[in-house]
């Protein structure tokens, strides 16, 4: 039995989401483990569409907006060799979809960058911390460096 099985890479875009792929991906290597691949659409409206929607990849979008999204996520997944079965693109809360997601997929590990907070961002929290205290598996939280 490997240490973990299957591995949940959460990206928001940033242009230091590959620190925390490239982590994601060695570990996957290291213990055998699958790595799925999550992004999560929390800033683009999608009116009649309820939360925890999920966006078909391999089939026409009819909304524009997506189909850049759909490409960023494709281009990470092949970037680190993530199988295209394994790539979610979700419209909701962050949080919620990344933690359902985990648990639909039996996912024993999530992987996501945190970054260092201060004043008011520190109160309201990140997504990392949200993550942490909601989920029923491991969660490891790579320290995001300044490009
Ligand atoms: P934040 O707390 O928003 O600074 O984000 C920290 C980390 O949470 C990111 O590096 C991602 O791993 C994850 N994350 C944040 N927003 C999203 C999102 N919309 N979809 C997927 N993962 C996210």
């Amino acid at each position: 039995m490997t240490v973990y099985q299957h591995i949940l890479l959460a990206v928001d875009f940033s242009s230091q989401d590959s620190q925390v792929a490239q982590k994601a991906r060695n570990l996957s290597l290291q213990t055998g483990a699958r790595l799925s691949l999550i992004h999560v659409l929390d800033n683009i409206p999608m009116p009649d569409t309820p939360y925890g929607t999920v966006i078909p990849l391999d089939t026409k979008i009819p909304y524009p907006m997506l189909e850049t999204e759909r490409q960023k996520l494709n281009e990470i997944g092949d970037e680190f060799a993530i199988n295209p079965d394994r790539r979610w693109l979700i419209w909701g809360e962050p949080r919620q979809e990344i933690i359902h997601i985990a648990e639909q997929e039996k996912i024993d590990l999530i992987v996501v960058g945190s970054r260092g907070r201060h004043g008011l961002a520190l109160l309201l929290g990140s997504t990392a911390n949200r993550v942490l205290y909601h989920a029923k598996c491991d969660v490891l939280t790579v320290r995001l460096q300044d490009d």
